[in-house]
């Protein structure tokens, strides 16, 4: 019997809508109008002779226009996320950016990630999430965790705060931003007025990286449609990115969160602040100033009282 050699495109890419239909996700690689009895590369524009290459997003192009979202708008923008010019450095592929005022939108994530995918799932709940999420293996990183780590605080929260992953404490734990860097965190919100509970706290990845190393582009990949489910569920009205993997992880960007930070940044809809990372703070405390600013652009946001905030230091 001749079986298709382990890195057959093909192969490859059924893995993958396998995976984003066990995330509740596949319709939206698929075109949903021909999905229905025809095979997935079908439904994908690939015929016999043509062959997506392996670990791709199949281009708008190639897709052909989904029935539903000619009929009604969708409720959430597709992914993309529009950056501030004004925050762009000068750089030889920024030297034809509109001017300073002008925003410049461009794709969220790089493929194969499913922010391409992302539309919102009707009557999605952090639970359905939690329960799909379940005792995961789809990294290498459910190797050496010892507790997923999936996010705490109000399911309603106007306020979501994401980090990049569980370190050793939140390993253990199993929450959260509970270790030297959470105890920052937790001051930074007690100094907006606000308790942990009011807020929601979630990070990129689930699963604590080996030696707090960053996570690598596929852990992240893999990971992050739950968080963008946690998004849609949530529905928070300012979302503050902690820390370049962050960051950098939602907007799609290589650019360094210093370029951004403090800036209001368009996120599928929602209000983004990129913010520096707690753990950062606590390498270097003279940043946190700068936070304080951030934090209070997003209190305005929020239509918090400036003058009722304890300033964290
Ligand atoms: N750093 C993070 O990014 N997340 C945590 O949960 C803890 C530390």
């Amino acid at each position: 019997m001749t079986s298709l050699p382990p890195d057959d495109p093909r192969q490859k890419l059924t893995a993958w809508l396998h995976y984003y239909q066990d995330l509740r996700l596949g319709p939206f690689y698929n075109d949903r109008r021909s999905v229905h009895g025809a095979p997935l590369g079908v439904a994908l524009g690939i015929g016999s002779t043509g062959v997506a290459p392996a670990g791709t997003t199949p281009s708008n192009e190639s897709r052909i226009p989904s029935p539903v979202a000619q009929a009604a708008p969708r409720q959430k923008q597709p992914a993309t996320a529009t950056l501030p010019v004004a925050s762009a450095p000068a750089s030889s592929s920024r030297k034809s950016a509109p001017p300073a005022a002008a925003a410049v939108t461009f794709p969220v994530l790089q493929a194969p990630s499913l922010f391409h995918a992302s539309e919102r799932i009707e009557g999605d709940t952090l639970e359905r999430i939690r329960e799909d999420l379940g005792d995961c293996t789809r990294c290498r990183l459910h190797k050496t965790r010892n507790k997923i780590v999936y996010g705490v605080g109000n399911p309603k929260a106007s306020l979501l705060f994401v980090g990049e992953g569980p370190g050793h404490d939140e390993d253990i734990q199993g929450i959260p931003f509970v270790g030297r860097a959470g105890k920052l965190l937790t001051q930074m919100i007690e100094a907006m007025g606000l308790r942990r509970d009011d807020v929601y706290i979630a990070n990129v990845v689930k699963c604590r990286p080996p030696e707090n190393r960053t996570p690598e582009k596929d852990e992240v990949a893999t990971c992050s449609p739950f968080l963008l489910r946690q998004i849609d569920a949530i529905g928070p009205k300012v979302i503050v990115c902690l820390g370049n993997v962050a960051s950098q992880s939602l907007l799609g960007t290589n650019k360094s969160i210093s370029q951004y930070r403090g800036q209001w940044v368009d996120y599928r809809g929602t209000r983004l602040m990129a913010t520096y990372h707690p753990a950062y703070l606590l390498r270097n405390p003279a940043a946190k100033s700068d936070v304080w600013l951030d934090l209070k652009k997003v209190m305005v946001e929020l239509g918090l009282p400036l003058n009722r905030s304890r300033r964290a230091d």
